[in-house]
């Protein structure tokens, strides 16, 4: 028979909210289980952020292979062993997964694999291959996650690639379109483009990651089609046909329908959140028309013991926004003060060069009603940028003019996605442009484009007239 077993704690899904909400629940002394259905570590661990940085990292590398003219380094017989790179980006995989369960362990964590299906707001069905078991709880947190929307016209296939797909190809595509020029589409296109394929990104909207602001996107669409790649705006993908080796991808641009062929097309339209196989109407949990669980700002549903975080709920859905919300479930659950605070969330995109925000654009700021003020330092007057031969990009700090608050930055370079941190931390901590200026970095550092920047907003920059 099924006999209940009764739990304090229970979290469902180990992406990076749940696999981070458990540890944290732990912590505080909750007696907790998780359920995973999949892989521990979520689609960031197994098939999201982690696999693509290193494929990101692998294109860099076959790129820097090629020799550089400008700097007298010629090289010959490069070749790309891409079953080896498969079998690294596997291994940097596996070592992750393997540490967080680890983790969970050591924080003696229950690991449960099994599809968690609600039946009231106490009560679970985990059901695995074999049997379904039901279980009690106390309080729950539920870290679901997102999966790639399903154009009805692109039905995904050996050929028609989610991300997924794209990231475990067995051999690098001669030519490769891409739908949807947003971060991910951008990113594996980018990494593909580095490995010598002739990439076509195909985007609906005026311009390619749309997020972020034009001077920014600028620099890497300049970039992308340096490698050969062919960025099409305003194009509506219509259909694929499927051929022996490859596909036919027809689209409309200017009015004009055209017809681009590929080894494989990767399409990147966005990601809809696992809410709707849950059971979670037999809980009567509200969501909006998304299909987003509606939370408070304790990550709480309006169920008062069922937590919901990371891309099943509003706001970007970034791995360190999962495991942020995860923290402050748990911290709540343990009667702790914890509210989230969304000013802060860096976002960052893996292109060349890499872009990243954090806090407000000066746009943003204006129509929040903030008085602000944009001070912009060039890459190009950084000796570390120039001597990593990279001076293309630029640092945008959106500081309030009354006391030179810093509200926002945006960077396009070079180690964007690191040196945003130091924004964050400014931004968290209600520092000035005066705390950031009178920081010593060290020399030559790119972190001394944020003194720099931060030296503009005072109107005293020493190496820019
Ligand atoms: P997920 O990571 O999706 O995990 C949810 C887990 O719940 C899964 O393991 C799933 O199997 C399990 N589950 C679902 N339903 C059930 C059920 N009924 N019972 C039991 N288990 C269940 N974000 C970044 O911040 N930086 C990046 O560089 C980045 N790169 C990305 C690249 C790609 C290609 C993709 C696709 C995403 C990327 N992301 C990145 C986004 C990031 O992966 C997600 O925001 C993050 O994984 C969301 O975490 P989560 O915990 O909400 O859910």
């Amino acid at each position: 028979g099924d006999f209940p077993i009764e739990l304090d704690t229970l979290v469902v899904g180990s992406g990076p909210g749940g696999y981070v909400a458990a540890i944290r629940a732990a912590q505080t002394g909750q007696k907790v289980t998780i359920v995973e259905k999949g892989a521990i570590g979520g689609v960031c661990l197994n098939v999201g952020c982690i696999p693509s940085k290193a494929l990101i990292e692998a294109g860099h590398r076959a790129e820097h292979a090629q020799g550089d003219d400008e700097l007298g380094i010629k090289t010959e017989n490069v070749s790309v062993d891409f079953s080896k790179v498969q079998e690294w980006k596997g291994s940097v995989v596996n070592k992750l997964t393997s540490g967080v369960e680890g983790l969970l362990k050591g924080n003696k964590v229950d690991i449960v694999g099994g599809e968690v299906y609600f039946v009231d707001k106490n009560t679970v069905k985990v059901m695995d291959e074999k049997n379904s078991q039901t279980y009690t709880f106390k309080n729950c947190i539920i870290a679901t996650g997102s999966h790639p929307i399903e154009l009805p016209t692109f039905k995904y296939s050996d050929r028609v690639l989610d991300s997924t797909g794209a990231l475990n190809l067995k051999e690098v595509p001669k030519k490769l379109v891409v739908i949807g020029g947003g971060y991910v589409g951008t990113e594996l296109g980018s990494a593909y483009a580095n490995f010598g394929t002739e990439v076509t990104i195909l985007e609906g909207l005026k311009d390619i990651l749309g997020g972020f602001e034009k001077q920014m996107s600028a620099l890497v669409k300049k970039k992308l089609k340096s490698k050969g790649a062919t960025i099409v705006t305003e194009a509506m993908a219509q259909g694929v046909e499927e051929t022996k080796d490859g596909v036919k991808v027809t689209y409309e641009a200017k009015g004009k329908k055209e017809t681009v062929e590929a080894d494989y097309v990767l399409v990147t339209v966005g990601r809809k959140p696992n809410t709707d196989e849950l059971g979670l109407e037999q809980v009567g949990i509200e969501m909006d028309d998304k299909g987003l669980v509606k939370i408070d700002e304790q990550c709480r549903t309006n169920v008062d013991n069922i937590f919901a975080i990371g891309d099943i709920v509003d706001g970007p859905p970034l791995a360190h926004k999962a495991s942020y919300e995860g923290k402050i479930a748990a911290e709540a659950i343990a009667g702790e003060n914890a509210v989230i605070d969304y000013n802060a969330i860096p976002a960052v995109v893996f292109s060349d060069p890499e872009l990243a925000t954090v806090g407000y654009s000066e746009e943003g700021a204006k129509e929040a009603g903030y008085d602000v003020k944009a001070s912009k330092f060039p890459f190009a007057a950084n000796g570390r940028a120039l001597s990593l031969n990279a001076s293309d990009g630029f640092m945008k700090l959106i500081t309030r003019k009354e006391d030179g608050l810093i509200v926002g930055a945006q960077i396009a370079g070079p180690n964007a996605s690191d040196m945003i941190s130091e924004l964050g931390l400014a931004i968290e901590a209600g520092m000035t442009a005066e705390d950031l200026a009178l920081t010593i970095h060290a020399h030559p550092t790119l972190g001394e484009i944020t003194m720099e920047a931060a030296e503009v907003a005072m109107g005293t920059p020493i190496h820019i007239v």
